[in-house]
């Protein structure tokens, strides 16, 4: 949670790098991404250095999702593009590539999902089993 010197996010919210900044309170800060799938697409993020969703407490989480909401409709309201993605990714595998957590909002013209679904419907045994397994290893929020 310590600012971190390599941390280019953190550099951002300390203001030694240069930044874009759309909306900044004492606990999140919105930004223009600097590499943009779409013209619109911003960052939300935590002022304090945590590394994922996994670190992330919740109060923070809830922090970045009020100011995901405020910029979602200041993107309504200016690009007004026909679609808005909210994307979050955790871990190299997933495609991280900043390790501060951040929240994107890009704005979608192309009627193209992130495959965020497969297309073939599951057996709902194994469904079954698989939440079984996750009730069981349901932790609170922290
Ligand atoms: P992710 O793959 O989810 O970790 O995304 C990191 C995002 O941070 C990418 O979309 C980058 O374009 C963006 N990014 C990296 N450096 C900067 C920077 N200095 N200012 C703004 N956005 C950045
Ligand atoms: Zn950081």
């Amino acid at each position: 949670m310590q600012a971190r010197e390599n941390c280019i996010f953190c550099r951002i919210v300390a203001g030694t790098a240069r930044s874009h900044p759309v909306w900044d309170d004492g606990e999140t800060l919105a930004f223009m991404d600097l590499n943009p799938l779409a013209e619109g697409h911003v960052l939300v993020i935590p002022k304090p250095h945590w590394e994922n969703l996994f670190e992330t407490p919740a109060p923070a989480l809830g922090a970045v999702m009020d100011t995901a909401k405020r910029m979602a409709h200041a993107i309504r309201a200016t690009i007004a593009p026909p679609g808005l993605g909210v994307y979050q990714v955790n871990g190299r595998a997933a495609g991280q590539t900043v390790f501060h957590y951040h929240v994107h909002l890009i704005p979608r013209h192309d009627g193209i999902s992130l495959e965020l679904h497969g297309r073939r419907r599951a057996d709902r045994a194994d469904l079954e089993r698989v939440a079984v397994r996750l009730r069981a290893a349901l932790v609170p929020p922290g």
